[in-house]
């Protein structure tokens, strides 16, 4: 896609450090790092979201996530990663074109990402309830 930054990468017209290259999966560094080595991992081909992304490359992107991890361990003596995913603006997506975070993390380094809240009485069951009739 013409106007897409992460597609732009991928054809090489615009420039990034490049970490991995698979059949239909790249890996890259971020350019505003939540700590050195964050690295983002997309499709070649331009997907928006999640919930347009094949499930083949859903699956080597997971694959290269888990390489970038433990190289991310390795090299950067990272304790911990995590693997984020944005989706869609009101999930905080930027760029519309669909990214794995993989954020290296160290002991007591403070981050929090989600504020977390408790359930009103009876809310959970009846969360539970909607969310299953729907799936089934
Ligand atoms: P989002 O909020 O969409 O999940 O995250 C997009 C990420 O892409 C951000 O963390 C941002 O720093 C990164 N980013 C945006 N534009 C570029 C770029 O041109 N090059 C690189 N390497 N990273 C980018
Ligand atoms: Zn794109």
């Amino acid at each position: 896609m013409r106007d897409c930054a992460f597609c732009r990468i991928v054809s090489g017209t615009l420039p990034s450090e490049k970490i991995l290259e698979t059949q239909n999966v790249l890996a890259f560094l971020d350019i505003a790092p939540v700590h050195y080595g964050h690295t983002l991992v997309i499709p070649k081909k331009h997907c928006e979201n999640l919930l347009d992304l094949p499930d083949n490359l859903w699956g080597e992107m997971g694959q290269v996530c888990r390489k970038i991890a433990r190289v991310l361990q390795k090299v950067l003596y990272a304790r911990g990663f995590n693997v984020v995913m944005n989706n869609l603006s009101a999930a905080g997506q930027v760029v519309m074109h669909a990214h794995l975070h993989v954020i290296p993390r160290y002991t007591s380094d403070g981050l929090q990402f989600f504020p977390q809240e408790s359930y009103h009485p009876g809310d959970m069951a009846r969360v539970g309830q909607q969310l299953r009739q729907a799936l089934s």
